[in-house]
C-alpha cells in the first residue's frame, strides 16, 4: 500500500438487532460471516424465524467494503444490492465531525455506490428480512475446454434468459487450472445455486448433464453454506493471508458473446500454463440474479451498474517476484478484458468499482453520464475538499 493511511476497524464489529426485527445495527468494522452468523443465531432465538441481510457473498469481507460501492451477493434477486439496505449511517467526515446520516442528506445518494469518497462510517443501519425459506441447494460441473461454446450457449438460453434469470438462480463459473482433471488446459467449473429447494429444479441442469461434465458435485443446505460451496468461506483460499498478489479486470456485460468466451478460454488457459508463476488465477464469471436489483432506480444512488447482468473478472494470483511478471500479470488481466469488451460492441466500458485494478477511469468506475460525474464531483468539493478520502477508487 502507497500513499494511503489504513484504518483497523476490526474492534467496530457489533451486530445489535431492533426490537421489531426489520433492521440491525452493525459496527463499521463487521465482516460478513460475523453478521450472518449473528442474525442467524439472533433468529432462531428472538425471533422464532430466521433472519437474513443482503450481505456480500465472500465470508471474509466487511459489510460496508462492498456495501459502499453497492455490493453483490448471492440475496440481491431478492433484497437488491448490499446498499440497497442502507436506512442511515454513524460517519466520520473529512471536517472531523461525526454525523448520522440518511435519506434526507444530499450525501446520501453518494454513499451508495461512491462512499468510499466520502468518510469513514463507524456503524450502520440496514434493513434485514425474515427468512422465506432456510433451504439451498447447488450442483457444480467441471467441463473440460472443448465444451466452452456449448456451456456458454446454453447458460445464455437456459438461466441467463436476456436478464430473467429467475429470482432464486445464481449462476457462477471459473476457470481455474485443476492438473488432476487435465494437466495441459484449463478446465471450467460451473455451479447452479438455487433458494428455496433442496435439490436444483432437472429444468435448470439437464441441459448442462447433456453436455457432459467429468465432475459433478452437488449438496442441500442453508443460506450459510453458499460462501462454502462457492469457495468463498472462511477457510477457502481466496481468504487466507498468504503474501499472494490478488488482482480483478473487472468488466460488466448484459451477455455472453461465445466467440469471445472462446478466445478469453484459450488465451487464459495458454498463458497460465506458458507462466507457472501465474497458474493459480482464476477466471470469474459471475451471473447473480438481479430482480430487486434493477427495481431500484438507476439515478437513485450512485450505484452505476444495475443494468448489466454478468460481473466477469479474470483474477490474476501470483506470488510477489519482481516488475516483470508484475507487468506480464497486468497486460493478461487487461488483454482478457479487452477481449470482451470488444466483443460487447460497447464504446464505453463498465467496470465494477469495488473489482477495479487501480487503471480504470472514474466513468469506468461511476458512470459515464456526466450528470452523475458532476454530482459526485460537486458533493467531493463540498464533503472532502482536502481529497483526504481519495484512496480506494477516487472520484477525484
Ligand atoms: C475474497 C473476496 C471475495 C469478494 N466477494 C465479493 C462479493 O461477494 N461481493 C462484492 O460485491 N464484492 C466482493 N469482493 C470485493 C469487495 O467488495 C472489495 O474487495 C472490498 O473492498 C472489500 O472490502 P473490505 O472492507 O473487506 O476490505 P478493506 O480492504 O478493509 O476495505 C476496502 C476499502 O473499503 C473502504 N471501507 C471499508 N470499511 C469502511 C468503513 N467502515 N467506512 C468507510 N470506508 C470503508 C475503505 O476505503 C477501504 O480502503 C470480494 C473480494 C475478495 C477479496
Amino acid at each position: 500500500m502507497r500513499g494511503g493511511i489504513e484504518i483497523w476497524m476490526n474492534e467496530l464489529n457489533t451486530v445489535e438487532i431492533a426490537n421489531d426485527g426489520k433492521s440491525a445495527n452493525i459496527g463499521g468494522g463487521a465482516l460478513s460471516k460475523t453478521v450472518i452468523d449473528a442474525l442467524w443465531a439472533a433468529g432462531k432465538e428472538t425471533f422464532a424465524h430466521f433472519a437474513n441481510v443482503a450481505t456480500g457473498a465472500c465470508e471474509c469481507t466487511s459489510i460496508l467494503g462492498p456495501g459502499l460501492g453497492g455490493g453483490h451477493g448471492f440475496l440481491q434477486g431478492r433484497y437488491g444490492l448490499v446498499a440497497d439496505q442502507f436506512l442511515s449511517m454513524n460517519i466520520v467526515l473529512a471536517d472531523g465531525s461525526l454525523q448520522k446520516i440518511n435519506e434526507t442528506s444530499d450525501l446520501w445518494w453518494a454513499m451508495k455506490g461512491a462512499g468510499h469518497n466520502f468518510g469513514i462510517v463507524t456503524s450502520i443501519t440496514m434493513k434485514i428480512y425474515d427468512v422465506e425459506d432456510p433451504n439451498w441447494a447447488y450442483v457444480s460441473y467441471i467441463f473440460t475446454g472443448n465444451k466452452i461454446e456449448e456451456l456458454y450457449e446454453a447458460t445464455k438460453n437456459h438461466l441467463l434468459k436476456n436478464g430473467t434469470q429467475p429470482r432464486d438462480v445464481i449462476n457462477f463459473s471459473y476457470f481455474i487450472n485443476l492438473p488432476d482433471v487435465d494437466p495441459d488446459n484449463t478446465v471450467i467449473i460451473f455451479y447452479i445455486l438455487q433458494g428455496g429447494v433442496k435439490v436444483v429444479d432437472p429444468d435448470l441442469t439437464n441441459t448442462f448433464v447433456k453436455i457432459g461434465p467429468v465432475v459433478t458435485t452437488g449438496s442441500a443446505g442453508t443460506y450459510l453454506d453458499l460462501a462454502a460451496w462457492t469457495s468463498n468461506g472462511n477457510s477457502d483460499p481466496p481468504c487466507q493471508k498468504i503474501g499472494l498478489v490478488n488482482t480483478r479486470f473487472p468488466i460488466d456485460l448484459e451477455t455472453y458473446d461465445i466467440q469471445a468466451q472462446r478466445q478469453i478460454y484459450d488465451l487464459f488457459s495458454s498463458a497460465t500454463h506458458e507462466t507457472p508463476a501465474l497458474n493459480g488465477s482464476l477466471f470469474l464469471l459471475e451471473g447473480y440474479s438481479l430482480q430487486a436489483v434493477q427495481a431500484v432506480p438507476q439515478e437513485s444512488t450512485a450505484v452505476s451498474y444495475r443494468g448489466n447482468t454478468l460481473l466477469l473478472a479474470p483474477l490474476i494470483l501470483y506470488e510477489p517476484e519482481g516488475e516483470e511478471l508484475k507487468k506480464k500479470a497486468a497486460k493478461l488481466g487487461e488483454d482478457l478484458r479487452q477481449i470482451l469488451h470488444r466483443a460487447s460492441g460497447r464504446k464505453e466500458m463498465h467496470t465494477y468499482v469495488n473489482y477495479a485494478f487501480g487503471t480504470e477511469t472514474k466513468e469506468q468506475m461511476y458512470g459515464h453520464e456526466g450528470w452523475r460525474q458532476k454530482k459526485l464531483l460537486d458533493l467531493k468539493n463540498k464533503y472532502d475538499p482536502h481529497r483526504k478520502f481519495s484512496f480506494y477508487a477516487p472520484i477525484a
